[in-house]
């Protein structure tokens, strides 16, 4: 069976490393924080005291971080993992991460012989547990393939967006849609209630009629419109502003470096940093709802 090196061991990491431990590959993990190393260790993974001795004899190297920055410096810093990584192991960044940074890093690691892919994800901390993640790959087919098997562990849904940095791509315009649409239903709804609707009401019309939004139907903004939701819980767990900010920034910097136009984009980048400044950074996204809803 290979050996799998998991660094980063978060809220999506940890969950994704259980999972290849129950699918029976052996796992050497490393993160900065001790105690998310412990929960894997209890599981069976074995500790490493780094990132370089983590990644010894390993066959895959996975990385989950939280940003361009943290991967760039894992890998191409002072004494960074691509000088430590075999020639004939296979590297995995499941990172949301802008795509020059992805590209930047295929390339280097290229240049020495080693595979990479990127693999961002989406399904959050939910199904990250569940193991059904969606995986979106950037890289070459061969890479993908090698890496199949295991992601197939973590996840459901497995697309191969393009070559390096593709993954990044199409996992920022999904998630720039999904801001924009979330802002959109929250918007409508506030609309509907202050002209006198029942939330709900309105929510089951537009849930069959054409400005049906998966936020609508699945993810409803509105407390009390749904069940085990994050708006029927105070807008506690789900995806937090923050998140959903750092992905919008990373489609207005994927959209200069192309010289695309994203108006809504940046304008819902604008209303999530203002409904984030006014110290709700760490609720759920949906919980944009309270910026556009009238008081009372
Ligand atoms: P997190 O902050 O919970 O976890 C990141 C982990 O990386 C932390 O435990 C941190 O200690 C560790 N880390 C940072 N630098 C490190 C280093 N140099 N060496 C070892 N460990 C290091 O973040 P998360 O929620 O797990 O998200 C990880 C990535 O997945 C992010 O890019 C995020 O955008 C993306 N993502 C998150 C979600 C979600 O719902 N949380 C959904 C989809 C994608």
């Amino acid at each position: 069976m290979s050996q799998v090196a998991f660094i980063g061991l978060g809220n999506m990491g940890g969950p994704m490393a259980q999972n290849l431990l129950k699918a029976g590959h052996s796992l050497v993990v490393f993160d900065l924080v001790a105690s998310a190393i412990e929960v894997l260790v209890k599981d069976g993974a074995k500790q490493a005291s780094s990132a370089q001795e983590a990644v010894q004899g390993a066959d895959v190297v996975i990385s989950m971080l939280p940003a361009s920055q943290h991967v760039e410096s894992l890998y191409l810093g002072e004494n960074g993992l691509l000088k430590h990584i075999s020639k004939q192991a296979l590297i995995i960044d499941c990172s949301t991460i802008a795509a020059e940074s992805a590209r930047k890093v295929a390339k280097a690691a290229v240049a020495m012989g080693i595979e990479m892919i990127d693999a961002p994800v989406s399904g959050g901390t939910g199904g990250a547990i569940a193991g059904t993640l969606t995986f979106i790959v950037g890289g070459r087919s061969e890479g993908l393939e090698r890496a199949r098997p295991f992601l197939e562990k973590m996840g459901k849904n497995i697309f191969h967006a393009g070559a390096a940095g593709a993954g990044q791509v199409a996992k920022i315009a999904n998630n720039m849609l999904l801001g924009i649409a979330m802002a959109g239903t929250a918007e409508a709804l506030a609309l509907g209630v202050a002209n006198g609707l029942d939330p709900k009401v309105l929510s089951d019309i537009i849930s069959k009629s054409s400005g049906r939004t998966w936020a609508i139907e699945l993810y409803n903004p509105w407390p009390g419109v749904m069940d085990n939701v994050p708006a029927s819980k105070g807008y506690a767990g789900g995806f937090g502003v923050d998140l959903m900010l750092k992905d919008l920034g990373l489609a207005a910097e994927a959209a200069m470096s192309a010289r695309s136009v994203i108006p809504l984009g940046e304008l819902a980048r604008n209303l999530y940093a203002m409904h984030s400044t006014q110290g709700n950074g760490k609720l759920d996204f949906s919980s944009i709802v309270t910026l556009l809803k009238k008081e009372g």
